[in-house]
């Protein structure tokens, strides 16, 4: 079995594995980039596996003339750019102990114990820099039946870090067989112990998250998270309902995550949001309840934001969208609305001023944003 895609051959990764190789260590592609290319979808980021220390990984990089960044160290991976493409390098390592919040870990120079310490047989998989794939714990099968299984024992490995029951819902949206459903015991394994969510970060809770809402179609797998109550703990109060419908619609445009979230419903307080997705968010929260019309939300909102509310609120209300609805979303984030507080002054000024703005934006936006400025002026 060969991995064949071209980022396989980039002169950078190539150059790193020779000069580790070159030293006497292994340098092995693992985990998302041979999965994704077992599977035909494109590579993202490059991770590769060592049994040399972070310590060597570094000398020996820098050594060659590659930049080298410390990024997570504490967990023995450094990040090495060459010719341009950065690659985590990761020392083997084993789990030993943990608090359930993160697996501590050894570092190892086996392979197998370096399998064994990642959470699903799918991420298992190794290539050398031939693209020869090397499976020490028979991932492939696994992996070709679109399976998301624990590697082990499902409780135990949750146990050792809670944000996997996140991953193992965000591996089956991404990965899954969609006829196949969940691994039931994973599934079960994820419902006993959905309380040690509690115990994550909200950084790491809302990076799985985003992830997970971002897969094409994350519909089954946020309905098993709420069946198995898992979703109440990272959302309590959401509903799951309007997830299908919306992907129906959206068509599985999977990189407006936000409006996916703001059709669940429910309080954000255990995530971390940006800023702006925290104002995006209550903008299509508000959205939802609105009777805008689609170029009233246009402009309100600009174009894409305004596009996620339409779908939004369509899924929600389970109503049809209006058949020229993006052209009506176009015209509206193009609008200005046409009259200015210099048009009222000097007769108003302050509140009263504020208001009859506010009272002649309302006519406006009912009126589908077609009134000009004499007209709306007119009796003002
Ligand atoms: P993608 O980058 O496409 O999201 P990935 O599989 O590369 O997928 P990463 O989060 O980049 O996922 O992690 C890289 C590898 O490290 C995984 O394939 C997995 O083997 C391992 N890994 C990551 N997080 C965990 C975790 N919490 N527990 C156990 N193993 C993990
Ligand atoms: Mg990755």
């Amino acid at each position: 079995m060969k991995v064949r895609g071209d980022w396989i051959t980039h002169p950078g990764s190539q150059a790193l594995c020779a000069v580790l190789e070159g030293a006497g260590f292994r340098a092995l592609f693992v985990g998302g980039c041979v999965r994704n290319d077992l599977l035909g979808v494109p590579v993202a980021d490059i991770d590769l596996a060592t049994d040399a220390t972070p310590e060597i990984v570094s000398d020996i990089a820098e050594t060659a003339g590659f930049k080298v960044v410390p990024t997570g160290i504490e967990h023995g991976t450094v990040t090495v750019v060459a010719e341009g493409r950065p690659h985590e390098v990761t020392t083997f390592r084993r789990d030993v102990e943990t608090d359930g919040r993160r697996a501590m870990v050894a570092f190892s120079t086996r392979i197998e114990e370096d399998a064994q310490r990642r959470d699903f047989t799918m991420n298992t998989l190794y290539a050398d820099r031939t693209g020869r794939v090397i499976d020490p714990l028979h991932g492939l099968s696994d992996l070709q039946a679109r399976r998301v299984r624990f590697v082990g024992d499902a409780e135990t490995r949750i146990r050792e870090d809670y944000l996997r029951i996140l991953r193992f819902f965000r591996f089956h949206a991404a990965y899954g067989d969609p006829e196949g459903g969940l691994d039931p015991e994973g599934l079960a394994a994820c419902a006993a112990f959905s309380a040690g969510l509690e115990t994550i970060s909200r950084e790491r809770i809302t990076a799985e998250l985003r992830k997970l809402l971002a897969a094409r179609d994350p519909g089954p797998s946020v309905a098993a998270m709420a069946r198995s109550g898992v979703l109440a703990r990272i959302l309590p109060g959401a509903d799951p309902r309007a997830l299908a419908p919306l992907v129906h619609l959206d068509q599985g445009e999977s990189a407006r995550w936000l409006r996916r979230l703001a059709v669940l419903g429910g309080e954000t307080g255990h995530l971390r949001l940006s800023k702006s997705e925290a104002r995006d968010l209550a903008a299509l929260r508000t959205a939802l309840g609105s009777a805008d019309t689609p170029a009233a939300l246009g402009w309100r909102l600009g174009e894409p934001l305004g596009t996620d509310a339409i779908l939004a609120r369509a899924a929600v209300l389970e109503m049809p969208l209006p058949d020229d609805w993006q052209r009506q979303v176009r015209r509206g984030a193009k609008t200005s609305f046409p009259v200015s507080a210099a048009d009222l002054m000097p007769g108003l000024q302050g509140e009263a001023l504020g208001a009859r703005l506010k009272s002649l934006e309302a006519r406006w936006l009912a009126a589908d944003l077609t009134l000009t400025r004499e007209e709306l002026l007119k009796g003002a």
